[in-house]
């Protein structure tokens, strides 16, 4: 049976009690503007957030994973927007530098990035390599004159690229004939260029932007790992990040499912509450199995990885499921709300719209799919 110690379900009640207090007022306001209110970073780095699995020793809590998880679920089922900022500033951010930099790459940028002061984006996605992340052709070639590496390319989807706090990217580039190697390019340097925000389907309250490398140079010193082991380390990256987006959409699903269940309680019709109808109670007990199955499935992967046990296979069946259902819950809630769940202010509407990238974003449903058909030893391409 799942269990949380007393500590984890004392950290979940002061994320609940934050998000409910400091950011549910807010929310209907940061989407509208459609930028990240980097107010509410302030108020999450506040908290210590950003810093949770990191070592003292940079600022951070020493935390395990279970703990980001029981963050990113509880503000998830607050807001989706906030709850991919806070999981891709610490997973796609701030983790490359912890698991892969150098002593001195880590003494430039942990500090600020665990303190939430800045963020970092993780730029692996190009306009023709996505999914297949070996495609990748950003080039980055060396100049022995200036002891720099050069890049160019692009990269799109990215983020936390284009905010006003954003103190680096991470980028993957071609080294040699299909060599990749990752490159910390701080935000700012020249021939790195943000490219306007995307106008997105959801997750209006969150930052994503292209990327356009030309003659972008960053000293020697800033890849990151060894030459060629780009690849590698992204994915390892992305590997904890389907974690996290797990229990992203764990939240978002328990939300819904608690919002219909409300709604069908109180909202009447033909002389009583809808609740009574077996068309809308059997939809939703079905869900609560769904949001059951998605929670055991997510804190069983982050268990897994807390206790230094392989994790990848779990990883990826715990996102396919916990998005899945998370798409299923938006799709049900909005059904029960009726036509009051296509009103922009009601938040099954926004949990309608930020669902669906929770199936495509660091790894879609196919890919996961494809890596636990792989770990079942079947032959698939
Ligand atoms: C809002 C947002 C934020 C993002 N943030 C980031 C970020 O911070 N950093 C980053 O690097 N990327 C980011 N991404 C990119 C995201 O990870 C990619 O969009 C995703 O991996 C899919 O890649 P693609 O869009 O190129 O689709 P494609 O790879 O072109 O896939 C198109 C379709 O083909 C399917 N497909 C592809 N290959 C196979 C196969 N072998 N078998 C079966 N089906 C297959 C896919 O599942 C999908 O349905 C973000 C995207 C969005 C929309």
């Amino acid at each position: 049976m799942l269990q949380f110690s007393d500590e984890h379900e004392a950290f979940r009640t002061v994320v609940r009690d934050f998000a409910r207090r400091e950011l549910a007022p807010h929310v209907d306001r940061w989407e509208a503007r459609g930028e990240l209110p980097i107010e509410a970073v302030e108020a999450m780095a506040g908290l210590g957030l950003f810093g949770l699995v990191f070592p003292e020793e940079w600022g951070g809590a020493g935390g395990d994973f279970t703990s980001l998880c029981i963050a990113i679920e509880e503000i998830g089922r607050v807001n989706q927007s906030l709850g991919i900022t806070l999981s891709a500033g610490v997973g796609l951010g701030a983790n490359p530098v912890h698991s892969f930099g150098t002593d001195e790459q880590k003494a430039r940028w942990l500090p600020d990035l665990v303190a939430g002061r800045r963020l970092g984006a993780f730029g692996l996605t190009e306009p023709d390599a996505g999914s297949d992340a070996g495609g990748t052709r950003t080039r980055a070639r060396f100049d022995d004159d200036t002891d720099e590496w050069v890049l160019d390319g692009s990269k799109a989807f990215i983020t936390n690229a284009g905010t006003p706090i954003t103190s680096l990217v991470t980028v993957t580039a071609l080294t040699g004939t299909g060599e990749i190697s990752s490159f910390l390019v701080p935000a700012g340097t020249p021939g790195m260029v943000i490219e306007p925000a995307y106008r997105k389907l959801g997750w209006h309250a969150s930052d994503t932007h292209g990327i356009t490398l030309v003659d972008c140079r960053v000293p020697a010193a800033n890849m990151l790992g060894a030459q060629g082991s780009g690849l590698r380390n992204f994915l390892a990256i992305l590997d904890d990040g389907r974690i996290a987006i797990s229990a992203l959409a764990l939240g978002c699903a328990q939300a819904c499912l608690q919002l219909a269940v409300e709604h069908a309680k109180e909202r009447h019709a033909f002389g009583g509450p809808i609740g009574r109808f077996q068309g809308i109670a059997f939809q939703l007990a079905d869900l609560a199995v769904a949001v059951e199955n998605s929670r055991h499935l997510t804190y069983t992967a982050a268990w897994l990885k807390d206790h230094g046990k392989p994790f990848r296979q779990a990883a990826s069946m715990a996102k396919l499921y916990s998005t899945e259902t998370a798409v299923d819950a938006t799709r049900v809630a909005t059904q029960v709300f009726g036509g009051a769940g296509f009103i922009e202010d009601s938040p099954v509407a926004r949990f309608y719209r930020d669902a669906k990238i929770l199936e495509i974003g660091e790894g879609t449903s196919e890919i996961q799919r494809l890596v636990i058909a792989r770990g079942l030893g079947l032959p698939v391409g």
